[in-house]
């Protein structure tokens, strides 16, 4: 099957301009949030950068880290297992569970489950899994794919919920009201919970100074699964290794804020070890890790938190929804990513994006995104990876920008067709002329502007 790219899908996405205009206004809305939260904490600026260096020494010291990590949760009698890649992490859940013989178990929210597509893979084998984020439920039931790392389900609107859950749940047919629909999800959710003897929860930081892992939800669906289970699964990459119990402190104040303007995540809650009589283990992951932090450029894209500001601020993913980057994790940060699991499956990704530098002027752990998608962008020209179309059209842009003559006289002519033959520019074939107004063309070029007027 034709696997769209970003811009194809994208078309289809903005056809909707009301949704599109919706969906803009509401991101922006958060990102709104987050600045002032973030201006509350005159070190903000200091936060960032002690995160980021505190990231930067975990990832120079990462296997000493694991190693440490490894043997504290051991000792507080915690099963610790390594994955290599995403089949080795789903078939380590699967035995788990197979293990105790259930066939169905309840999950919190986690983008590395997702990254692997453990969903899938389990519900192949017969194991019924429920997401118990409400934004994941819905786009469950829809048997779609979050949309947004943080907010999964961001692109719906309140109808569509109303509807969804008339469908799955026997809800009243017409009734979108938020309380009541969160209400029949609660009671919906609430059976699971009783009924479930796993649970799998993602994890957001993990300390090696004492084998402790943290989950933070606003629902507190993580804890619900992990405290009513007898097994717990938590499922992490390994990037998400911090040093010490301290380093919490720095991270959970910027998490908050840049993901939701909240000044504390509801549930942070701290796993340290099994209650009496419950199994508990953390499944560590490579998937790929090692090698983006073996590429220089790349490295420091494992210092994320999963905080989706990177998401809310960015115009290209604000106007084009989280199903246009055909990845789990979508955005600008997951545009870095995608390429480092498969380079030809997206090679469109770091285009989808004007490079502005939004990204990396909100993301609290300082990761110069802009100038990775840049860089994938040269990686991917160099291999010949991008369409002949786009290698023809930039070589020649580097030719004609090359040549200040040449570039004047294209200039020139272009101001002038656009004058007196708009149609020729303004037409369905031109691929930048959809959904978009054609400004009308200046009369003179700004260096003929300014030898008339300043010189
Ligand atoms: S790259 Fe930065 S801003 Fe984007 S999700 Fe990760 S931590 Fe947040």
């Amino acid at each position: 099957m034709h696997m769209l790219s970003h811009a194809e899908a994208s078309e289809k996405f903005i056809a909707n301009q009301e949704r599109t205009d919706w969906h803009d206004d509401t991101l922006w809305f958060v990102r709104a949030k987050r600045d002032k939260a973030s201006k509350l904490l005159p070190e903000w600026e200091a936060l960032r950068e002690q995160a980021s260096q505190i990231k930067e020494h975990m990832l120079s010291n990462l296997p000493q880290y694991l190693l440490e990590f490894e043997a504290n949760a051991q000792a507080n009698g915690v099963q610790v297992h390594w994955a290599k890649d995403a089949h080795e992490h789903n078939e380590i859940v699967y035995s788990i569970i197979q293990k105790h013989g259930d066939k169905a178990l309840v999950k919190s929210k986690s983008m590395l489950t997702e990254e692997c597509h453990l969903n899938a893979y389990l519900e192949q084998r017969g194991i019924d899994v429920v997401d118990t984020d409400l934004g994941e439920r819905i786009v469950q039931f829809r048997k779609e794919v979050p949309s947004h790392i943080v907010l999964p389900a961001i692109h719906l609107k309140k109808e569509d919920v109303g509807e969804t859950f008339h469908q799955h749940l026997g809800t009243p047919k017409g009734n979108k009201d938020p309380q009541f629909l969160t209400e029949a999800a609660r009671i919906h959710l609430r059976e699971k919970f009783l009924e479930a003897k796993v649970a799998i929860t993602g994890v957001n930081f993990a300390v090696a100074e004492t084998g402790e892992f943290v989950v933070c939800t606003n629902e507190g669906n993580a804890d619900m699964g992990a405290h009513l289970s007898d097994v717990h699964i938590a499922c992490m990459g390994i990037e998400k290794i911090i040093p010490k119990r301290q380093d919490l402190g720095v991270f959970l104040r910027l998490l908050a804020r840049s993901a939701t303007g909240q000044l504390i995540t509801t549930y942070s809650s701290h796993f340290a070890k099994p209650r009496a009589g419950q199994e508990m283990h953390i499944v560590l992951v490579d998937n790929g890790r090692s090698r983006q932090l073996a590429r220089d450029e790349f490295r420091n894209s494992l210092k994320c938190i999963r905080c989706a500001a990177c998401f809310n601020t960015c115009p290209v993913y604000r106007r084009s929804g989280g199903h246009s980057y055909h990845q789990p994790v979508a955005g600008p940060i997951g545009s870095i990513l995608a390429p480092n699991f498969d380079k030809k499956a997206n090679v469109d990704l770091p285009f989808a994006s004007t490079l502005c530098g939004s990204c990396s002027n909100v993301c609290p752990v300082k990761i110069n995104i802009h100038e990775q998608l840049w860089f994938w962008r040269q990686d991917l020209m160099k291999e010949g990876l991008a369409p002949a179309g786009k290698v023809l059209g930039m070589k020649f842009m580097a030719w004609m920008m090359a040549n200040p003559t040449i570039f004047r006289m294209a200039g020139g002519m272009g101001r002038k067709v656009m004058n007196w033959f708009p149609f020729l520019v303004n037409n369905g074939l031109n691929p930048w002329y959809k959904q978009r107004e054609m400004p009308a063309p200046p009369k003179q070029s700004f260096q003929e502007w300014y030898k008339s007027n300043r010189l």
